[in-house]
């Protein structure tokens, strides 16, 4: 049941580069989806991986706590966006922070219902599954799924005609009121750039109307940044972009520079709603992943990453809008910083075209650039380079796309 998308066995990585058994390098599109912002083996990692390692590498925090878990909760509320009271927990996965950030809205609210959007993506745990809006190969004979998640539309302005970000708000509402209820909401969990969905950024007014209704309603208005959280978009959070104050942010990925790590972070009053002991598990908040985090998010404010992603978008949009003038098959051009995507479409249509996605990927690929594909029709290129990738290896990688676009024509 686990799938490997390209059989290529690696023995060191670094400065977006993979280098494989036998002595490939490849240029890493990919970041391990999403998960090495700072590098594969970022040297504020490894130096706090090291001393760490040597220390301890568990007690368990639910047992005998450590500062380094403290520590992490403190720079979650530091840099997440807000400056209200704040408090974090942590966890393994991006799943199980997305699962503890329902329980959490459940004890808030006194509710059940929770909703989520098309092309959501949420994780592989049996709620997030029900949560994940794609079919195959996320659910497909998993079933049955927990009850009480409901389905409202997301904004994809590529496929949304002629309307407007508060117009498809509008109608996602109106579903809410008409066919749940308002007041049995305990949340809304979106994320503010859809990732596994393909790469979709909301039209504008879409996510803060969404999250004004939240407010006005006693829901709790939860942003899943675990893929587009950390500097990925240009800003630390990608809610920032839209003005968003979430109730309550996942995180996962990004955080820790590849090792296991995932947190809640959210308002004090709803956090502290949930009685001692409701939260936590073996492993959350491992001190080696929590001194892995405490260095990858001085590299990202020592650094500037924020500047780093967004230098990597004026580099790569200019680039990737001049393919999709001399190649048609790209229907849309989109993302924000280094979350960056395009949308592979049947020439002169809408169709999506993910034979042709697919057959641009392996070309990639056997040139020596490691891509990812994505989203709901499985048609879409996604790119998420590390921050430390060099401009070089962008344009190299770049034109190797254009050389698959042309091979694929
Ligand atoms: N939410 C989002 C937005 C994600 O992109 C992912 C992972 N692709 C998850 C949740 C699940 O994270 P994990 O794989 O760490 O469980």
């Amino acid at each position: 049941g686990v799938g490997v998308s390209w059989p290529v066995f690696i023995v060191k990585a670094g400065g977006g580069v993979l280098v494989d058994v036998d002595g490939n390098s490849m240029i890493d599109l990919g970041s391990g989806i999403a998960v090495t912002t700072v590098g594969n083996a970022n040297p504020y990692v490894v130096e706090g991986v090291s001393r760490q390692v040597a220390d301890f590498t568990h007690t368990c925090f639910m047992v005998t706590p450590y500062a380094g878990y403290v520590e992490v909760c403190e720079a979650l509320n530091r840099v997440t966006p807000g400056d209200h009271e704040k408090r974090s927990a942590l966890f393994n996965s991006g799943a199980e922070a997305v699962e503890n950030a329902v329980k959490i809205a459940r004890a808030y609210t006194k509710r059940t219902a929770v909703v989520v959007v098309e092309h959501g993506y949420h994780g592989r745990t049996n709620l997030t599954m029900g949560m994940t809006a794609k079919n195959m190969p996320y659910k497909e004979g998993f079933g049955p799924f927990a009850p009480e998640i409901y389905r409202v539309p997301t904004s994809y302005p590529f496929r949304d005609g002629p309307h407007t970000g508060p117009e498809v708000a509008k109608w996602a509402i109106s579903r809410i009121e008409k066919e749940i209820g308002a007041s049995n909401v305990a949340a809304i969990i979106i994320e503010p750039v859809q990732g596994e969905g393909g790469f979709i950024v909301p039209a504008p007014g879409y996510f803060s109307a969404m999250a004004d209704f939240a407010k006005a309603n006693g829901i709790a208005f939860v942003a899943d940044e675990i893929q587009s959280g950390f500097c990925r978009t240009g800003d630390w959070f990608a809610s920032e972009h839209e003005g968003v104050v979430p109730d309550l942010i996942t995180t996962a990925k990004g955080i820790a520079g590849g090792m296991p790590l995932a947190a809640v972070t959210g308002r004090a009053e709803i956090m502290d709603s949930v009685h001692a002991g409701g939260l936590g598990g073996t492993y959350g908040g491992n001190p080696v992943a929590c001194a892995a985090a405490l260095g990858a998010i001085r590299w990202m404010e020592d650094e500037d990453a924020p500047g780093r992603a967004r230098a990597i978008e004026a580099l790569m949009m200019p680039r990737l809008r001049s393919m999709q003038e001399n190649h048609p098959a790209i229907g849309d051009v989109r993302g924000r910083g280094a979350m960056l995507a395009i949308e592979i479409v049947k020439v002169g249509t809408m169709e999506p075209d993910p034979e042709r996605t697919a057959a641009l990927a392996r070309f990639c690929v056997a040139q020596g650039v490691i891509v990812l594909t994505t989203g709901t029709y499985g048609n879409v290129f996604r790119f998420l380079p590390p921050l430390t990738m060099p401009s070089h290896l962008l344009e190299e990688a770049l034109g190797i796309i254009e050389q698959g676009l042309d091979a694929t024509a």
